[in-house]
C-alpha cells in the first residue's frame, strides 16, 4: 500500500472526493424532504462513500447493510452475483437509497435492484460515488452519481485491491505498464 497516488488515468482527491458528496448529499436532502430515507450500503466496497455520505445529508435517516459477491480477489467479475449477507430490516414502505461504490457491468448493482424491489419500498433510488459506462453489460439507472470514469481498475476510499487499500483518502489507479 502507498499513499503516494498512482500514475494511471483516474485520480480523484480527498477533497474531490468530499467536495462531490456535498452535492450529492444536497440533492439527496431534496429529493427526500418530508421523508426518512434509508441507505443501504452495499459491503465492503461502499463503507466509506455511505459513511461520508450519510453525515453530510442532514435530515434523519437510518441504515442498513449487505454484501453481494461478485470479483473475489480477482479484477474480473465472475458474472454471477450472490447475496453474502442479508437486510436486517424491512424495506417496505421505505424511501431507500441504495449506496455503492462502483458501476462496472452493472451485474451486481442490477440484480441488488430487483431483489429489493420485490420487497416493496416506497421508492428505490441509486447513488454511486463512480461509473464506468464503457464496461456495462446490464443496464441501471444511477440516481446520484459521483464521477463518471474510464476504464481502469481504480482503488482506494473503499475500494480494494486484493482487499488492500480501501483505507486510502483519495481513489487511484495504476498505468498498465507501471
Ligand atoms: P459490477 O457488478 O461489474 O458492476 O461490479 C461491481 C463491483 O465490482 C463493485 O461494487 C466493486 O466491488 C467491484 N469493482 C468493479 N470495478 C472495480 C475497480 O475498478 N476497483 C475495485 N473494485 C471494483
Amino acid at each position: 500500500m502507498s499513499f503516494e497516488p498512482g500514475n494511471g488515468p483516474v485520480q480523484i482527491t480527498e477533497a474531490q472526493i468530499a467536495a462531490r458528496i456535498q452535492e450529492l448529499a444536497a440533492q439527496i436532502r431534496e429529493d427526500h424532504a418530508g421523508q426518512t430515507p434509508h441507505l443501504i450500503c452495499v459491503l465492503n466496497g461502499s463503507f466509506l462513500f455511505h459513511a461520508d455520505l450519510c453525515r453530510a445529508i442532514r435530515v434523519p435517516c437510518t441504515v442498513d447493510f449487505l454484501q453481494a459477491s461478485s470479483y473475489g480477489d480477482s479484477d474480473q467479475s465472475s458474472g454471477e452475483v450472490k447475496l453474502i449477507k442479508d437486510l436486517q430490516f424491512p424495506i417496505h414502505d421505505r424511501h431507500v437509497i441504495v449506496v455503492e461504490d462502483i458501476v462496472d457491468t452493472g451485474l451486481t448493482l442490477s440484480y441488488l435492484l430487483h431483489y429489493l424491489q420485490g420487497r416493496g419500498p416506497a421508492s428505490l433510488r441509486v447513488a454511486a460515488l463512480l461509473s464506468k459506462p464503457s464496461r456495462r453489460t446490464a443496464e441501471v439507472a444511477v440516481d446520484y452519481l459521483g464521477f463518471t470514469i474510464p476504464d481502469a481498475f481504480v482503488y482506494g476510499y473503499g475500494l480494494d485491491r486484493a482487499q488492500l487499500d480501501r483505507n486510502l483518502p483519495f481513489i487511484s489507479s495504476q498505468a498498465e505498464d507501471a
